[in-house]
């Protein structure tokens, strides 16, 4: 569970094309970063896939299944705002539960669920403090451990650490993609930044404007950049 396969979307606002026809398959389990220079249309791309922004034209299929009428909610994914959008009079604990309550679950697989996460995340020792009383890279992991609780066949990460410091982002990055190792499951994670992608990607997915330059896995791109865009993205010597 967790493949994501774009036939032929498109994303239209009013006239301007943001996103032309693009293909794009998302293979169960991998962790696939877009990066592009900012207004290349990540976010728009990140939130067609959740569902936030209809499409124009074109298909979604999530697990093997069409997915581009249903709403976010029923397409099993979770997606990690760079915000957190945390409720600051909630804990932890009760941030966490949130989803898990709204589904109306037994409070007994709610605590075991809000358990797994937090010690998964390495949250047990905040578990009752409010967002307010955490450091930014805590309040990072809450958001995390809120979308974790939901058992997503994919998360969907949106520049989560831009908010973060320099050492701080280092310390996330690896966090994630232990994350990652840990539950196996498939990311789409979204930045900016060159170093990020080619740390943390099996695939990354250089856009430009809304056209995908290149697919390939970090050494792909950088012994064989498709061209001087992506060569300069990504820091390749060609
Ligand atoms: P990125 O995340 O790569 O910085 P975005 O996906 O946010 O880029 O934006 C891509 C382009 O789409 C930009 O030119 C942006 O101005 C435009 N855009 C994004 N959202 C909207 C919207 N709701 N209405 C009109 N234009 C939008
Ligand atoms: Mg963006």
């Amino acid at each position: 569970m967790g493949s994501i396969t774009l036939k032929q979307v498109v994303k239209r606002f009013d006239e301007t094309v943001v996103i032309p026809p693009l293909d794009l398959t998302i293979e169960d389990g991998e962790f696939v970063v877009f990066v592009g220079p900012s207004g290349c249309g990540k976010s728009t791309l990140l939130r067609l896939i959740a569902g936030l922004e209809d499409v124009t034209e074109g298909v979604i299929e999530i697990d093997g299944v069409n997915a581009t009428d249903l709403p976010p909610a029923k397409r099993g994914l979770a997606m990690v705002f760079q915000s957190y959008a945390l409720y600051p009079h909630m804990s932890v604990r009760k941030n966490i539960a949130f989803p898990l309550k709204m589904a109306g679950m037994d409070q007994a697989a709610i605590d075991a669920k809000v358990n797994y996460a937090a010690s998964t995340l390495n949250l047990a020792d905040y578990i009752d403090r409010r967002p307010g009383q955490l450091s930014g890279g805590q309040r990072q992991r809450v958001a995390i451990g809120r979308a974790i609780v939901r058992e997503p066949s994919a998360f969907l990460f949106d520049e989560p650490l831009s908010n973060l410091d320099a050492a701080l982002r280092g310390n996330m990055r690896l966090e994630i993609t232990e994350l990652h190792q840990t539950l196996a499951t498939t990311m789409v994670y979204v930045t900016h930044d060159q170093v990020e992608a080619m740390t943390m990607a099996d695939k990354i997915v250089v856009l430009r404007a809304g056209y995908i330059e290149q697919v390939g896995s970090p050494l792909d791109l950088y012994r064989e950049p498709a061209n001087v865009f992506v060569a300069g993205f990504i820091g390749s010597p060609a």
